[in-house]
């Protein structure tokens, strides 16, 4: 059974979580703006979840936070609840790929451990998400999933879109009408150095696209070939 925490505490873990995929500690700026909350407010929060028992994170003063084991087993139950009822909102509720994550926020926190499988075993036991991101299992173990983002991939590479960030239903919406969804092949015919803007040819599409650096860092690929 799993301790009750504050949603509040769950979403620190949670974002710490996200963040340090890309590094090794996160830092009380990268917290602070992710959250938008205050700095002060983010180091008090480190010091009270470090000083939890069984600590939830390592906190180092001024090199900021890691999530012990045990806190980084809440931020997967909580991503796996997320992530689970994404797609149980999207399949069997009708809700559109741009309005499960808000829905999902809030009922991530709350549903029991019995909820959560009987979504499991109704989803087939999924491993990918609606978005396209990796469901961590019942062990907690998350699958594994490529690490590589379309911004940096480069001409005549080709890949398949994995999955996309998915909370900012304009975004995602975009990308739908863009055809920019998991699974979608493409390849990269053009890349221009001074803005960073990438040109895809997406299979299925007429027209050749140009993306941003902003898009292109939010989606992440698997590479077909690295001629
Ligand atoms: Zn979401």
């Amino acid at each position: 059974m799993r301790k009750r925490l504050s949603d509040t505490v769950e979403d620190y873990l949670k974002m710490i979580y996200k963040l340090s995929a890309d590094t090794e500690r996160v830092g009380t700026g990268q917290i602070a703006e992710a959250l938008e909350v205050s700095p002060a407010s983010v180091t008090d929060m480190f010091q009270r979840l470090a000083n939890e028992n069984p600590p939830l994170l390592d906190y180092i003063k001024h090199q900021g936070v890691k999530l012990t084991n045990e806190g980084r087993k809440i931020a997967l139950e909580i991503l796996r609840h997320h992530r689970l009822l994404e797609l149980f909102l999207h399949e069997v509720l009708g809700y559109s790929w741009d309005q499960v994550h808000a829905e999902a926020d809030r009922l991530e926190h709350v549903i029991s451990e019995k909820f959560e499988e009987r979504v499991a075993v109704v989803l087939g036991d999924p491993q990918r998400g609606l978005h396209g991101e990796p469901i961590p299992n019942r062990n907690l173990e998350m699958p594994d999933h490529p690490t590589s983002y379309l911004h940096d991939m480069r001409p005549e590479q080709r890949g398949v879109i994995h999955s996309v960030s998915d909370d900012d239903p304009g975004f995602l919406r975009f990308l739908k009408t863009q055809g920019l969804v998991p699974g979608a092949e493409f390849s990269v015919v053009d890349f221009s150095p001074y803005d960073n803007n990438l040109r895809l040819q997406v299979n299925g599409q007429d027209q050749e696209i140009v993306l941003g650096a902003s898009v292109t860092a939010q989606l992440k690929v698997e590479i077909k070939n690295a001629s």
